[in-house]
């Protein structure tokens, strides 16, 4: 059996999105800090209005999903298909544009906490055109291991074994064969969790600090895993940690992003960016 180690750490970077969200881009902040088929991830996490108030108004996305993972605050989700939901604390947002969505995520308060993650997930060749699709889970929704102490483990996507029971996220059907968990671990804590051979995996943490294999990683910091059937996560004597674990089954073909068009050649954008200004990116 092998252990995954941190292969490559990625620190996060402020940054700015939508019509002024500040954010903490870690994966994606260069297109060399990827992890195919993770594009990007960005946390969002403030008290103060003037950070997220502006939200995303209304844009375009082809060729990849994008998913929304709130902990705390509200946003409105509105597409051009019609859908309209709330996405509260816990509550997370799958989205699979394929060939074409238009939306816009508002939030939904004036003051008060708003903090969460988006991640881009690639799409392969034979699925960018596909229908796009919307889903929506609430915090009950999400099945919660119980760990050790405090500890928990939130399964959004994917299986997860732990003590000989088998528990899988809601989020199913989908082209990588994704895992994402959200996970508490308190301190002094040691959590070893197998994870499918041959999917890219990375790690997020938001607070505190966890180690892999005698190596540190602190918080808004992404670590890139080696391949391997395992992760052995690990706290401090005194503090406790939050992080995300992702994986994947890589795509292995070439990706063009312009914005928010992720596709494998020029040739393909640059119809994406025609189909959007005719009016025509949706169908
Ligand atoms: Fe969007």
């Amino acid at each position: 059996m092998t252990k995954r180690r941190l292969k490559q750490i990625i620190p996060g970077r402020a940054s700015s999105d939508g019509a002024g969200v500040s954010l903490i881009r870690s994966l994606g902040s260069t297109e060399r800090s990827r992890q195919d088929p993770f594009l990007m991830l960005d946390e969002f996490g403030s008290d103060k209005a003037q950070d997220y108030i502006a939200g995303f108004p209304s844009h375009p996305h082809r060729g990849f999903e994008t998913v929304t993972y709130m902990l705390d605050g509200e946003m409105l989700h509105e597409d051009h298909m019609g859908n309209k939901g709330r996405l509260g604390p816990g509550g997370v947002q799958w989205m699979t544009a394929g060939r074409g969505i238009i939306h816009s995520e508002m939030p939904q308060q004036e003051e008060g906490l708003m903090r969460g993650f988006q991640l881009w997930i690639n799409l392969p060749a034979s699925q960018k055109m596909c229908e796009p699709t919307y889903r929506e889970f609430a915090a009950d929704e999400i099945p919660q291991i119980g760990l050790a102490g405090n500890g928990w483990i939130k399964v959004i996507a994917g299986k997860v074994t732990h003590s000989g029971q088998v528990t899988e996220g809601p989020v199913r059907g989908v082209a990588t064969d994704p895992v994402y968990l959200d996970i508490a671990l308190d301190q002094d804590q040691q959590l070893a969790l197998p994870l499918p051979r041959g999917h890219n995996a990375l790690i997020y943490v938001y607070q505190g600090n966890v180690m892999v294999e005698g190596q540190s990683l602190p918080s808004q910091h992404a670590g890139l895993l080696s391949d391997g059937d395992e992760v052995t996560l690990e706290t401090g004597l005194t503090q406790s940690a939050r992080l995300l674990l992702m994986a994947a089954r890589p795509i292995g073909e070439p990706i063009v992003q312009h914005g928010p068009f992720v596709m494998n050649t020029y040739d393909e954008i640059r119809q994406a960016i025609r189909d959007f200004q005719s009016g025509r990116l949706t169908g």
